[in-house]
């Protein structure tokens, strides 16, 4: 079993025919579906966040989670697109960093180093990212099984809040 953290952002709303889901709705729907995948499960607060690169667009709703997982990285990443998908994320429909009604990213897997055409783990943006970092350190463990949480607490310290607020929590 490896220590995973994954980080989750929705700033769309996802209707259709069969559902209305609010982006609270969808990270709540999303952190039930991982219960399924990882064992243990850690989840932070949500945090509130103005859009970072494309800046005209609503804000965005983010979190993160801790959990074991029994696998490699590309399974896992594959079940987590599974995810994105079942609520309502088509890429091919989307403009680069702009809305979506999910994004889950895995920020780190153990304390491996993957840089394949798939996966960049740890993720390359953890660093410039209050808005990763914030529910991060909130829900990593001290462990000598995963990155420390010196690195990331130094990071946040000289990129500053970057106007990242707590939200609540919405589950369990
Ligand atoms: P982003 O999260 O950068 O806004 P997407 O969610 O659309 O972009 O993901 C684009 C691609 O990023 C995915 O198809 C996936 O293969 C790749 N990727 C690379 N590293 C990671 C990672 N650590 N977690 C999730 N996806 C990753
Ligand atoms: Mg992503």
């Amino acid at each position: 079993m490896t220590p995973v953290v994954l980080g989750l952002g929705s700033n769309r709303a996802l209707s259709n025919d069969r559902a209305a889901l609010s982006p609270c709705d969808v990270l709540a729907l999303a952190c039930k579906a991982l219960s399924d995948v990882l064992s243990g499960l850690t989840v932070s607060s949500v945090y509130l966040t103005k859009p970072m690169y494309v800046t005209d667009q609503n804000d965005f709703y983010n979190m993160a989670v801790f959990g074991f997982y029994d696998g490699t990285p590309e399974s896992l990443l594959e079940k987590t697109q599974a995810i994105e998908a079942a609520y309502g994320r088509d890429r091919s429909k989307e403009i680069r960093n702009g809305p979506r009604s999910l994004d889950i990213d895995i920020e780190l897997f153990g304390n491996e180093q993957i840089d394949t055409e798939k996966l960049l783990v740890p993720h390359p943006r953890i660093y410039e990212r209050a808005f990763v970092l914030v529910p991060l350190l909130e829900i990593l463990p001290d462990s000598a099984d995963i990155p420390s949480r010196e690195p990331f607490e130094k990071a946040l310290k000289s990129i500053g809040m970057q106007g990242v607020q707590k939200y609540g929590r919405i589950f369990p």
